[in-house]
């Protein structure tokens, strides 16, 4: 294989992008998932790198580990991607890989093909020169993030306490952003049962279940709170079976977005200990944290100011964010030094209109690259 003259040139990087993105990838699709994995780690022969493919189960596909063939008896770097999308099956005739101007489409594009595919290329890039990072490098893809990573949560939390740095490629935000902190995500289901009857005849002999709903509501409604961060959001309802009936059965799902681990400790009870203020009617409340806070530590400060000095060399500024979507991120930064938002800039995450900037690739293929290079 030959260095090419620009190895960061971002067209040859964005032809890259489009093959991944042309194989669609929902989470709940392991074949399709299984064969962009084969194609990731076809780009991996010939180079000094050794790659681990591990199974997928209870319905994931495969999860792909490619490791320098370097400094892998001493922490080094991490590399976290998802090659999952939320998008189904056909959604590309919607959404159909095309460019506009400074615009890339294209499902996934953003969240996260094109950042992955930038980690991917400069390590590639870095194994075609021979030039050896001080630190070894793991890039781990994952296929299962878009549903909170249940089957690859151990494989994450076990390469993240081998490592010294994580480095999350989701993508970069609100022009630009590096993320150092994520809000932690909690999810909940409420099943709420009551008493049927006939609605018309026999209404004292009901407890509707649904009536109850509505003080759930209000009661995990009045645990937002915007100007600490919090927030709690019931997403989904449903319950009782026609009009005329009193209803027995309603449920909500909950989602709840909690910046610190204190915020945590204080709402996640809460939310379980929701009582039913109806005689004859119950109320169970299921779930908790799903993905823990996500805190800009001492060591990740550190490791932002790194990757700032880094980028104003390549050329641009850069920016850290903290943001209420969860990512993998969240389950290393407890314990390791992460930096999140390293992938490409753009908008429309899990949208009909997802796209990335193009202009965004060689700076942030730099800045990988160099993160590569210097981090010791
Ligand atoms: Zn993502």
């Amino acid at each position: 294989m030959t260095v090419p003259t620009n190895p960061f040139d971002s067209r040859t990087i964005l032809d890259g992008i489009r093959q991944w993105v042309e194989i669609e990838t929902p989470t709940e699709a392991p074949d399709q998932i299984n064969q962009l994995v084969s194609l990731v780690s076809e780009g991996y022969r010939g180079l000094d790198a050794v790659v681990e493919r591990v199974s997928g189960r209870d319905g994931c596909g495969d999860h792909l580990i490619a490791r320098s063939g370097w400094g892998q008896q001493e922490p080094g770097i991490l590399i976290l991607s998802h090659l999952d999308t939320v998008h189904p099956i056909g959604f590309l005739r919607r959404l159909p890989f095309s460019i506009d101007g400074d615009v890339a489409f294209g499902p996934g594009i953003y969240d996260m093909k094109g950042g992955a595919y930038l980690a991917y290329h400069a390590f590639r890039h870095l194994c075609l020169t021979g030039k050896r990072s001080p630190l070894g490098i793991t890039h781990l893809f994952v296929s299962d993030e878009e549903i909170g990573s249940p089957t690859s949560r151990v494989l994450i939390e076990e390469e993240g306490r081998k490592a010294k740095y994580v480095l999350v490629t989701e993508p970069a935000r609100d022009g630009g952003r590096i993320v150092t902190g994520r809000k932690g995500v909690a999810r909940f289901d409420v099943t709420i049962r009551g008493v049927p009857a006939h609605a018309g005849a026999r209404p004292q002999d009901g407890r509707s279940a649904i009536r109850e709903l509505a003080n759930v509501i209000h009661a995990l409604e009045a645990l937002n709170d915007l100007e600490r961060g919090i927030t709690v959001n019931v997403g989904v309802v449903r319950g009782g079976t026609r009009p005329n009936v009193i209803a027995e059965e309603a449920y909500a799902e909950v989602d709840a977005r909690l910046p610190t681990p204190a915020d945590a400790e204080e709402i996640v009870p809460k939310i379980l200990g929701l009582t039913s203020r109806s005689e004859g009617v119950s109320v169970e409340v299921t779930g908790g944290v799903n993905r823990p806070p996500y805190v800009k530590g001492n060591a990740g400060a550190a490791l932002f100011e790194h990757a700032r000095s880094l980028a104003e060399e390549i050329g641009f500024e850069l920016v850290d964010t903290i943001t209420g979507g969860g990512s993998d991120g969240n389950f290393t930064a407890p314990f390791t030094a992460t930096l999140d938002g390293l992938g490409v800039d753009g908008k429309g995450a899990h949208t009909h209109y997802e796209q990335m900037y193009i202009s965004s690739i060689e700076p942030r293929t730099r800045l990988l690259h160099r993160l590569y290079q210097t981090l010791r």
